[in-house]
């Protein structure tokens, strides 16, 4: 069985605007103090090792062993090793864990992400490596409420994900409900904390301050 963690912003050694356990060496923090995170989250977990991705807002999957390194560009990986975390890194973007019978996924899942369908490419890709049965977690994420957009992104969006729709007058995106939905009507499991990273206090939000830190969903076998 797998083991999964979604970090907040606490415990870490960054400092403003990063405080504090800001996991993204990509947003302007001190380097030292990103390997210092890093390292305190994989001693945490008792890992060999967290891979990390270039995440692009598109819709690659790599598959990881213990033995990948350098950069991986890519939005999704997948791994059937033990002892390595998979991590995806987000500040409103949805994290999105993964656990099959042999294999795990990070998944990284923004708008342009739901759109270009990278949520059916990841299951079918498990599902063709013989995964029947699959559970999920989606963590903190930009609620319904928070993820105003403009009419036109809006319309664009619920057309593909009916379920992201909240009104035409608010016009904003429920991106985790039309994950979720998405996840369910292809046999997922899907348990959706439903922790606004907006509204939240303790988590990093890009919408409410561009220059922030990233927070990681981590999975394990
Ligand atoms: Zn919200």
């Amino acid at each position: 069985m797998a083991r999964y963690l979604f970090t907040s912003i606490d415990g870490g050694v960054s400092t403003p605007p990063y405080s504090s356990l800001n996991l993204g060496d990509h947003v302007g923090d001190d380097l030292a103090s990103v390997a210092h995170n890093r390292a305190a989250i994989t001693k945490y977990l008792s890992l060999k090792k967290i891979i990390f991705m270039n995440q692009v807002h598109g819709n690659e999957l790599v598959e990881v062993d213990s033995e990948s390194s350098g950069i991986i560009t890519a939005d999704a990986i997948i791994t059937q090793s033990k002892s390595i975390g998979l991590a995806v890194l987000t500040a409103d973007c949805i994290p999105l864990l993964i656990e099959g019978e042999r294999y795990i996924a990070a998944v990284h899942v923004g708008r342009k992400g739901l759109v270009s369908g990278i949520i059916p490419k990841v299951i079918s890709e498990l599902k063709n490596r013989g995964e029947a049965r699959l559970r999920s977690w989606i963590g903190p994420a930009i609620c319904g409420d928070c993820y105003e957009v403009s009419i036109e992104m809006y319309r664009e969006v619920i057309a593909i994900h009916p379920q992201a729709a909240t009104t035409d007058v608010q016009h904003s995106l429920n991106l985790p409900r039309a994950a979720q939905s998405q996840l369910e009507s292809l046999g997922v499991a899907v348990e959706n904390f439903e922790i606004c990273s907006v509204e939240s206090p303790h988590h990093y939000s890009y919408r409410q301050s561009p220059t922030t830190g990233r927070m990681a969903g981590i999975i394990s076998l």
